[in-house]
């Protein structure tokens, strides 16, 4: 089966998927923009098992949903690498600029999209949702 590892820019914290991501997608929400330093974050979902080599810090942030997503990044270098949602622990998302991959599969969905910056043009046929259909 296809596997793929995802790294912090340090080298030090790192996880391996198993074949094709659920699903890949860009969320726009301010926590994402303020998390990644950027004007939006890409995420691809993966199915465990997965493994993680290295130490994580983790940070808990509630979603506008009550959700509980547990955030992991390198206490070296700041990559925010993946997370994983409380009572969802069989699956994991990873943050695709971590592959380090041209080639990986292109964003599907758009959530937050109310929150994503006006220059930004969606791949066509994305599905977008304003908030997060969680
Ligand atoms: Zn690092
Ligand atoms: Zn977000």
């Amino acid at each position: 089966m296809l596997s793929r590892t995802a790294s912090c820019s340090c080298g030090q914290l790192r996880i391996q998927v198993e074949g094709e991501p659920q699903g890949v997608g860009l969320c726009h929400c301010f926590s994402c923009q303020r998390r990644t330093g950027s004007a939006f974050a890409e995420l691809a979902s993966f199915s465990a098992p997965f493994k993680i080599f290295g130490n994580a810090t983790e940070y808990v942030r509630v979603g506008d949903q009550g959700a509980k997503f547990t955030f992991r990044f390198c206490p070296v270098c700041g990559t925010s690498l993946f997370h994983t949602e409380e009572g969802r622990n069989e699956s994991v998302s990873v943050a695709v600029g971590a592959f380090a991959d041209p080639s990986f599969p292109m964003p599907r969905v758009s959530i937050y999209d109310s929150r994503r910056h006006n220059w930004v043009q969606l791949p066509p046929g994305t599905t977008t949702f304003d908030r997060d259909p969680d």
